[in-house]
C-alpha cells in the first residue's frame, strides 16, 4: 500500500527542510523506486536562492561578495557536467544496487517503518564517510574527488563543484545496504547526504555551538577543503561529525585556512578541471620503475613515491603563508558579462533539457548535450584567455544557431526568436573576425 503522505512535489518548507535533511520519515518514505522524487532537481531554485542570500549577508558582514565570478562559474560548471549522464542512464549508484538487492538480499526490511529510515540514514553516512576517506586515500579515486576541492574560494557555489567520475567508486561503499534496506528507501537517503551537504559550504557561518559535537558543519568542513598541513585529510563526514571523531580523522577549526588544491590546477577549463589528474596518473605511472611501485602509484595516496609511506609524507605538503593569490581571469570585466549571459543561456536550455527529457528524440538530446559541454569549454576558454578562445566562441555560437534553426532548441521566448537569431549571428560575426585575426596574427593575449 502506498505512503498517503509521500509526496511527489515538495513545497517550499519541504524545499528548505530537505537542505538541512530535517524531512520526516513519514513524508519521505515510498514503496517503490518510481514514486521517489528527485529532489536534487528540485533543489536547484533552493540553492540559487541560498546563493544569493549568502552574497548579501556576505556584503553586509565583510563588506565583500564570498568569492570570484570565475570561480562560481567554474563550480557550477563542474555541477552541471556531473549532472549530463543522468539524461541517458539511471546513476550506477542506483543500478548496482538495485542489481544486489534483486539477487542477493538477506532481509526485506519495511520500507514504511521509521527505525529503517534512521537506519538508511546512518548506514548511507557511514557508507559515505569511508567512501570519502578512501577517496583521499587512494589515488585513483581522488582522480574523481579532486574537482571538488579544486575551487580556492569557499561559498556554496563550491559545493555544486562535483566530479563526473566520483559515482564510479562511491557505489561500492553503498552497496552492503543493499543486502537489507529496499531501494526505495536507499534513494531518498543518497540524495538528502548530498543535499545536507550544499549549505556546509559557507564562510558566513562562524560555530554552531553544540551541533559542533554531533554535526558536519560549515567550520568542520572548512578544514576539510583547506591546504594547509593541519587540513590535509582530515573531516571526512557527510552529515555527522561522530565518524571523524570516532576514526581518529577529526579536526577543530583554528588558524587561518588557505583553500583549494595543494597543487592548484590554475585554470578554468572545465573537463581539465574534472580529468586532469587522470592524466598525471598516467604519466606517473610509466616514469615510475617497478611493477608493484606502478600499483601503488594507482592504489596509494596520491602523495605516495618509491620509498614513502602509503600516504606521503606530511611535510611534502606545500607550507601556506596566508598571502596566497587565488588564480583569477585576466579578461576584462566586458568578457566576463559576456560569459555570464551566456552562461545563464545556457543554464535555462539545461534546466529545460531535463524538465523535458521523455519528450526529446535521442538526437536532441545529444545535440543538446554536446551544446552544453561546448558551451562549458568555451566559457572557460575566454576565462582562461587561451589563444583558440575565440575560434572555439565561434564554432558554439554558430552550433547554437543551427540547432536553434533545425529546431532542436526551443527559443527561450518564442516572440524574441528572431532577435535571438541576430545577436547570434553578431556574435558569430565579432568572434569569427577574432578567430582570423588570431590565425594570422599571433595569439591573442
Ligand atoms: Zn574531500
Ligand atoms: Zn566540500
Amino acid at each position: 500500500m502506498k505512503n498517503p503522505e509521500a509526496q511527489q512535489d515538495v513545497s517550499v518548507s519541504q524545499g528548505f527542510r530537505m537542505l538541512f535533511y530535517t524531512m520526516k520519515p513519514n513524508e519521505t518514505s515510498f514503496q517503490t523506486l518510481e514514486e521517489v522524487p528527485d529532489y536534487v532537481k528540485k533543489a536547484t531554485p533552493f540553492f540559487i536562492f541560498l546563493m544569493l542570500l549568502e552574497l548579501v549577508v556576505s556584503w553586509i558582514l565583510k563588506g565583500k561578495p564570498p568569492g570570484r565570478l570565475d570561480d562560481a562559474l567554474t563550480s557550477i560548471s563542474a555541477g552541471v557536467l556531473s549532472r549530463l549522464p543522468s539524461l541517458f542512464f539511471r546513476s550506477i549508484e542506483l543500478t548496482s544496487y538495485i542489481y544486489i538487492w534483486e539477487n542477493y538480499r538477506l532481509f526485506n526490511f519495511p520500507w514504511d517503518s521509521p527505525w529503517t529510515w534512521y537506519l538508511t540514514f546512518s548506514g548511507v553516512d557511514f557508507g559515505y564517510y569511508w567512501f570519502h576517506r578512501m577517496a583521499h586515500e587512494v589515488n585513483i579515486m581522488w582522480a574523481g574527488h579532486q574537482t571538488h576541492h579544486s575551487s580556492e574560494d569557499y561559498n556554496l557555489s563550491t559545493a555544486l563543484r562535483q566530479s563526473v567520475l566520483q559515482i564510479y567508486t562511491s557505489w561500492i561503499f553503498y552497496s552492503p545496504l543493499a543486502l537489507f534496506i529496499p531501494p526505495s528507501v536507499y534513494a531518498v537517503h543518497l540524495q538528502f547526504n548530498l543535499l545536507y551537504q550544499f549549505w556546509i559550504h559557507t564562510e558566513v557561518i562562524n560555530n554552531l555551538g553544540p551541533l559542533e559535537l554531533i554535526l558536519n558543519t560549515p567550520s568542520h568542513h572548512r578544514v576539510h577543503h583547506g591546504r594547509n598541513r593541519y587540513c590535509i585529510d582530515k573531516n571526512y563526514a557527510g552529515v555527522l561529525i561522530i565518524w571523524d571523531r570516532i576514526f581518529g580523522t577529526f579536526e577543530a577549526e583554528n588558524e587561518k585556512i588557505v583553500y583549494g588544491l595543494t597543487y592548484p590546477i590554475n585554470t578554468f577549463e572545465p573537463i581539465k578541471v574534472q580529468f586532469h589528474h587522470l592524466f598525471s596518473i598516467w604519466t606517473t605511472f610509466w616514469a615510475t620503475p617497478g611493477f608493484f611501485n606502478k600499483f601503488s602509484v594507482i592504489f596509494k595516496g596520491p602523495g605516495w613515491g618509491p620509498g614513502k609511506p602509503r600516504l606521503g609524507l606530511s611535510e611534502e605538503i606545500p607550507e601556506v603563508t596566508g598571502k596566497e593569490v587565488p588564480f583569477s581571469s585576466s579578461s576584462s570585466q566586458l568578457l566576463k558579462i559576456y560569459t555570464v549571459v551566456q552562461f545563464a543561456l545556457m543554464l535555462a536550455f539545461y534546466e529545460e533539457t531535463f524538465a523535458d527529457t521523455a519528450a526529446l528524440s535521442q538526437v536532441t538530446l545529444l545535440l543538446s548535450v554536446c551544446f552544453i559541454i561546448l558551451t562549458l569549454t568555451s566559457i572557460g576558454f575566454l576565462l582562461d584567455q587561451r589563444p583558440k578562445a575565440a575560434i572555439m566562441e565561434t564554432l558554439r555560437c554558430l552550433m547554437f544557431l543551427m540547432l536553434y534553426r533545425f529546431g532542436h532548441l526551443k527559443p527561450l521566448v518564442p516572440s524574441l526568436s528572431s532577435a535571438f537569431e541576430i545577436v547570434f549571428s553578431i556574435c558569430i560575426a565579432f568572434w569569427g573576425v577574432r578567430s582570423m585575426k588570431q590565425l594570422t596574427s599571433r595569439p591573442w593575449k
